[in-house]
């Protein structure tokens, strides 16, 4: 049954929530991965489809008289939690844009690797912005979180709406793709160290500057045609990531696991972003599980994980 509602609701969600606020947040993978020119300002010019895996972070927001954060999981006593943490920038930023003090216990629980090419910093700051406007009752609405969201990295807005979406300028440019859901199924294959996302562009200017990289791709539209057509083979020959000749050349044992991706029956190896995180497109989700075991088998990576995809953004609960 449905209760009635009553007038103290409202002022209720006003003021924020009295008890934890429980974000979940997924990681992202780019279908499409083009990357432009240098521009001006020292960012690359971005045509991408970025799409948000089951993979996820969870944080936990209740109320405090300061603003803390603890962690568990990936990254756990390497990952610095004071004012550089995305986390905390979020939360502040956040605070300045609503006008209300940053006070915040928050707790976070990372199964996205570090510096793997999967926005783990990004999305932890997507459901920080989720999360504290939950708590303290700012009720921003989604582009207003997009929008704080755009301030603190390229990638922080799509987080903040999750799904499969296209990505121009930096990035921070979004806007969802629409087509008849299809769920797409993944097996990801996690490196035992990152890979710097700077490092990976810079490499891409030296590859570029000496002639040694593919043509840039351009516009994702052979990928938003195949998307449509809702056939993972037909998907898989359209997946493509600018990127990837630069995060190989800095970590050449990747040639190994895309190799291995391939021999696991994958439909498409790529490199997700930046590297060094890998993934392979399956037919359906006992094809991913069956990936799973051979990339595990064949032990060239830390860890093998499935996941499916598209899936929602920032989300409370
Ligand atoms: P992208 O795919 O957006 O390039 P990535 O997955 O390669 O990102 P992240 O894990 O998002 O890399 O983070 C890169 C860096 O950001 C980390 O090495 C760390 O220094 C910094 N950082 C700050 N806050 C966080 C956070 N909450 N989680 C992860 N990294 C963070």
């Amino acid at each position: 049954m449905t209760e009635a509602w009553r007038p103290e609701d409202d002022e209720t969600s006003r003021r924020g929530a009295t008890g934890p606020v429980k974000v979940h947040v997924p990681a992202k993978i780019n279908l499409h991965l083009g990357v432009g020119p240098l521009r001006a300002d020292g960012y690359h010019e971005l045509n991408t489809v970025y799409h948000a895996i089951s993979i996820q972070d969870e944080l936990t927001a209740r109320r405090g008289d300061t603003l803390t954060l603890t962690m568990e999981g990936e990254g756990t006593g390497v990952l610095a939690l004071d004012e550089t943490n995305l986390v905390i920038r979020a939360a502040r930023a956040l605070a300045a844009y609503a006008g209300v003090p940053a006070h915040a216990r928050l707790h976070l629980r990372k199964q996205i690797p570090l510096a793997g090419g999967l926005a783990g910093g990004s999305a932890d700051a997507a459901a920080a912005l989720v999360a504290c406007d939950a708590l303290w009752g700012t009720g921003l609405t989604r582009d207003e979180l997009a929008t704080v969201a755009a301030g603190l990295g390229s990638d922080v807005p799509f987080l903040v709406f999750g799904g499969t979406a296209l990505g121009t300028g930096r990035g921070e440019a979004v806007s969802p793709v629409l087509v008849r859901p299809t769920t797409w199924h993944w097996t990801v294959a996690i490196a035992d160290a990152g890979l710097a996302t700077p490092s990976v562009y810079a490499e891409l200017d030296r590859l570029r500057d000496a002639g040694a990289a593919p043509t840039p791709m351009g516009s994702p539209d052979r990928l938003l045609g195949a998307l449509r057509q809702r056939d993972p083979a037909v998907l898989g020959a359209a997946l493509g990531n600018d990127l990837e000749p630069a995060a190989v050349s800095l970590r050449p044992e990747l040639a190994r696991v895309l190799a291995a991706g391939r021999s696991a029956g994958a439909l498409a190896s790529i490199v997700s972003g930046s590297g060094p995180t890998c993934v392979f497109l399956a037919s359906d989700a006992g094809h991913a599980d069956r990936m799973a075991r051979d990339l595990t088998a064949a032990d060239v990576c830390r860890l093998v994980r499935t996941a499916h995809g598209p899936v929602a953004g920032a989300r409370v609960g």
